[in-house]
């Protein structure tokens, strides 16, 4: 029913594909027919667990928000424990899939982008793990605005490089890792950093992901012996969300919700169109140019988005919902005060949308919110943003 057709070159619905030059389209289906081929490998699935419970911390629990739950008096409100994974989010089961294929693949140098720094202290990490050359690409003045991640990854042994092109952002370092790309495909391989780019990484990373649900699934029957009524997770590419749907996609009566900033509400605003080499729900500036955006939570900063999200809008499988950078703030502080669990600012705004729901909804219902991440990263800001 909701499920891709990918034969078809990872097209969802109208959405997806791979809209890059030949000499990109022949390394991507060199990764394509790799990961097909190792993703059911008994070795490399097992390889992949390993690493997931001896080294992210796998499995993490799914905690009962008693506090928030009885203070809200709806439905009973479930957290997904992304923020106890090493390193502090969901980015590392990503980060630690792909860098095993990259292994397989005989890839010895790591390369990828980064915006907040976020995706590149969890390749920086993979890389250190498994003794690989890393270079990240992140734009200069990203850089400067991060300069402690900058030093996070040094510190974990990859090698920054600045990108002044264009307006020296996201984008650019794209384009950059790209570039990177095209020439050292023999020895290099791209690790991307959220549910979005060409076929085959929105799948790939999807796969990846998918733990999440997994895990939740088996935990939420366990303890309450029936599915939950809704999962909410933030979207900004829509990695973590997708890898907290994608066990749930073929139960229709579980609400699957996703959250965007109202600063980049992507699906809830923006038209079909191809950017960063695919086909998505994304925000247009007047003259056709992927729009720049301002989400107090750098993670969902993107004009763009998945495009299985793209086609679960289409086709009204998942639901998508905004909420503001004041409301995600509220739910930081409620979450902290109520639980003592310090929310991502990109993970509060899914928090946000679960404490509107759960009023709605009874005693007999369950939301799961997936806590993507923790807030120790975002402790600073939301110090300058209150005071
Ligand atoms: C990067 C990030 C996100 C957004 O990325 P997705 O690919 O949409 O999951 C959300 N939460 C946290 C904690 C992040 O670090």
């Amino acid at each position: 029913m909701t499920s891709a057709n990918t034969e078809n070159k990872g097209y969802f619905g109208q959405f997806g594909g791979s809209f890059v030059p030949e000499a990109l389209q022949e390394v991507l289906d060199i990764l394509e027919e790799n990961f097909l081929k190792e993703k059911d490998n008994s070795e490399f699935i097992e390889e992949f667990k390993y690493y997931l419970k001896e080294y992210v911390g796998r499995e993490n629990p799914l905690t009962l928000a008693k506090n928030l739950t009885k203070q809200l008096g709806g439905a009973k409100i479930y957290l997904k424990r992304e923020d106890l994974n090493h390193t502090g989010a969901h980015k590392i089961n990503n980060a630690i899939g792909q860098i095993l294929l990259a292994k397989r693949m005989g890839a010895k140098r790591i390369i990828a982008e980064t915006g907040a720094g976020q995706h590149g202290v969890a390749t920086a990490t993979a890389c250190a793990m498994f003794d690989m050359e890393c270079v990240i690409y992140m734009g200069k003045v990203d850089m400067e605005r991060q300069a402690l991640n900058v030093f996070r990854m040094e510190l974990l042994g990859a090698k920054v490089i600045p990108v002044e092109k264009g307006q020296g952002r996201l984008k650019d370092a794209v384009d950059e890792a790209l570039n990177d790309l095209v020439q050292n495909y023999k020895n290099t391989f791209y690790l991307l950093g959220s549910a979005v780019g060409p076929h085959p990484y929105p799948t790939m990373v999807k796969h990846f992901q998918s733990i999440i649900s997994e895990e939740s699934k088996t935990q939420i029957l366990e303890k309450e012996g029936k599915l939950p009524t809704a999962v909410i997770a933030a979207t900004g590419g829509g990695s973590n969300a997708i890898g907290a749907f994608a066990h749930y996609l073929e139960e229709p009566d579980v609400r699957l919700i996703g959250v965007e900033p109202a600063e980049a509400p992507s699906l809830s605003e923006g038209v079909p169109a191809v950017i960063h080499g695919f086909k998505c729900y994304t925000l247009l500036d007047d003259n056709g140019e992927p729009k720049p955006t301002y989400s107090i939570a750098a993670g969902l900063d993107y004009p763009g988005v998945g495009p299985e999200h793209s086609f679960l809008k289409e086709s009204g499988r998942a639901q998508y919902v905004t909420v503001t950078g004041q409301e995600a703030l509220d739910a930081f502080v409620l979450l902290s005060k109520t639980e003592g669990i310090i929310p991502a600012l990109e993970s509060s705004h899914a928090v946000a949308y679960a404490v509107k729901l759960a009023k709605e909804l009874s005693k007999n219902d369950i939301i799961i919110v997936n806590l993507s991440g923790r807030g120790d990263k975002d402790v600073e800001q939301v110090f300058n943003m209150l005071k």
